[in-house]
């Protein structure tokens, strides 16, 4: 990380924020303001002028207007996915910046930001420009007296509603597929994390890559979320964040106009290792990695791990040297292996939770409190945790904590699994790991998530779709399956 990138950062981000509408700035309507703090000090990073309903309405004009206009409706389909690369490579030519940004705000290591989530945020958009140019309708077997045939067209003017945990890089999923589809949008980030958003914003805006009202940001938390889904102007909401918010997301969306709602939720996936587990030394790294990365503020993390009785004790012994052996510290060190928790608020959810867990009487094997080493205690940094014997009752163990806390649960039956494993309100994702291909397709067959990985947990690519069953969501982000969602079926009837 080079120092000047940071005090670039640091210095750009303090200048006060508002919505970005069209082209520029939207003036603050004096609907409220909200502090983003960092993570790492506890200090004030930025303030932002929340959109209200005069923000949020014209952040509708605007995009209704783009969506009809020829510099958008009228374009070829090549066009717009011409339009999507130079997004993609203004987001490369902008990496350094936008990673440190993006550390800065959420506290997530500046390599997972840098390595991850900036340069995933730029394939996206390729991704997606190249489906642009291939949806296709359908002519329809209806008999020699007609012709029918079916077109996809866009929906209109979509919200895309995105959380702090990954705050560039689920809103690049959502706005790369809407635009390649046609529709125009308006992103709400969480206002923790919304410096990013702005900044690309102002990079389209300088390179004129798209045009006006096409993209806009709307800030703000709940009360500009409510604008957004009961608004009856927008067609679609796109929603990632909690399972309760998702549900009031409907209610209002239903009792509005009745937009099109998709949702990722929240999880808590489970994570079997069998009896014959292929290569255990690696099924435990894996494991321990896709569960503390990024602090542990994953939808998909592994927060369930059953662990057959005859690798019990290894397991353990190996969690607890892991989690010990963690630097919590800057996210800017090189030498620090996990950052603070993204708000106090999430802090302080998670080590109440850390508590109960202690009151429920799971045995507490590694952390369990506050990281304090140094000047971490002005920060929200929590050791990684990780309890033992618990009960899948527990509400350590059917919670979504969204934090490094572990619960170990051991097995010795495959049934017994299975039951414990699809034991909780959700179903984002899961995993198993054995060498018996019958056991691994069964077992997959049966847990009750969107996403099941054997024999190595955490598998993305865009071509495959993700998200979740049950509580944990409505519809699929990524793949061919995310453009369905934004896109209508018409059914077009010719006499002949
Ligand atoms: P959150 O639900 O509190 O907020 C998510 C977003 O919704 C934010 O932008 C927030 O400002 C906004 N919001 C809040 N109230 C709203 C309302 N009434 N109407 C519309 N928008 C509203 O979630 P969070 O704390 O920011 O993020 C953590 C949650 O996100 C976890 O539950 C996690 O599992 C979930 N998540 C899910 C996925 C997935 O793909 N399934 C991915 C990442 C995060």
């Amino acid at each position: 990380m080079e120092k000047h990138r940071l005090e670039w950062a640091q210095k750009w981000i303090q200048a006060p924020k508002t919505s970005w509408i069209g082209i520029e700035p939207f003036p603050s309507e004096n609907a409220g303001e909200f502090s983003a703090i960092n993570p790492s000090t506890g200090e004030k990073i930025t303030q932002l002028h929340l959109a209200g309903s005069k923000t949020v309405n014209a952040a509708v004009q605007s995009a209704r207007a783009a969506f009809e206009s020829a510099q958008w409706k009228g374009l070829h389909p090549k066009e717009r996915a011409q339009s999507l690369n130079r997004i993609a490579a203004a987001i490369r030519a902008h990496h350094a910046e936008l990673a440190t940004l993006e550390t800065f705000e959420n506290g997530k290591l500046y390599r997972e930001s840098f390595e991850d989530d900036i340069p995933e945020a730029a394939d996206v958009f390729e991704y997606y420009a190249g489906w642009a140019t291939k949806i296709y309708g359908e002519t329809c077997p209806t008999g020699p007296a007609y012709l029918n045939y079916t077109v996809r067209e866009p929906l209109g003017v979509c919200a895309l509603v995105v959380p702090w945990n990954f705050p560039f890089l689920l809103a690049c999923w959502k706005i790369s597929a809407c635009l390649s589809m046609g529709n125009t949008a308006i992103v709400k980030p969480s206002p923790q994390t919304s410096s990013t958003l702005l900044r690309l914003m102002e990079i389209l805006t300088q390179e004129k890559i798209l045009p006006p009202g096409v993209l806009n940001v709307v800030l703000g938390g709940s009360a500009t979320g409510d604008l957004l889904s009961s608004h009856s102007g927008i067609d679609k909401i796109s929603f990632t964040g909690s399972t309760s918010v998702g549900k009031r997301i409907v209610r209002q969306s239903g009792d509005s106009n009745l937009k099109a709602v998709t949702l990722e939720l929240g999880g808590k996936s489970a994570n079997i290792l069998f009896d014959d587990t292929p290569d255990l030394e690696f099924a435990l790294e894996r494991s321990f990695y896709a569960m503390f990365c990024h602090k542990g503020e994953k939808c998909s993390e592994p927060t369930r791990l059953f662990v057959h009785q005859k690798h019990y004790t290894q397991t353990l012994d190996f969690l607890s040297r892991k989690c010990e052996a963690v630097r919590c510290g800057d996210p800017f060190d090189p030498a620090s292996d996990q950052g603070p928790q993204c708000t106090r608020e999430q802090f302080e959810k998670i080590l109440s939770y850390i508590e109960i867990g202690k009151k429920e009487g799971a045995r507490l094997i590694a952390g369990g409190s506050q990281d304090t080493t140094g000047k971490n205690s002005k920060g929200f940094f929590v050791r990684p945790t990780v309890f033992a014997d618990v009960h899948p009752q527990m509400k350590i163990a059917q919670d979504e904590i969204f934090g490094p806390v572990l619960a170990v649960t051991p097995f010795t039956s495959e049934a017994e699994v299975v039951e414990m494993a699809n034991s909780t309100i959700y179903g984002l994702a899961a995993g198993l790991w054995s060498s018996d291909i019958s056991r691994a397709h069964r077992v997959a067959s049966q847990l009750d998530a969107g996403m099941v990985f054997i024999n190595r947990y955490g598998c993305y690519d865009f071509a495959s779709p993700f998200g979740g069953f049950r509580q944990s969501g409505w519809g699929k982000e990524m793949s061919r399956d995310s453009l369905n969602s934004y896109t209508k079926t018409k059914s077009i009837w010719v006499k002949l």
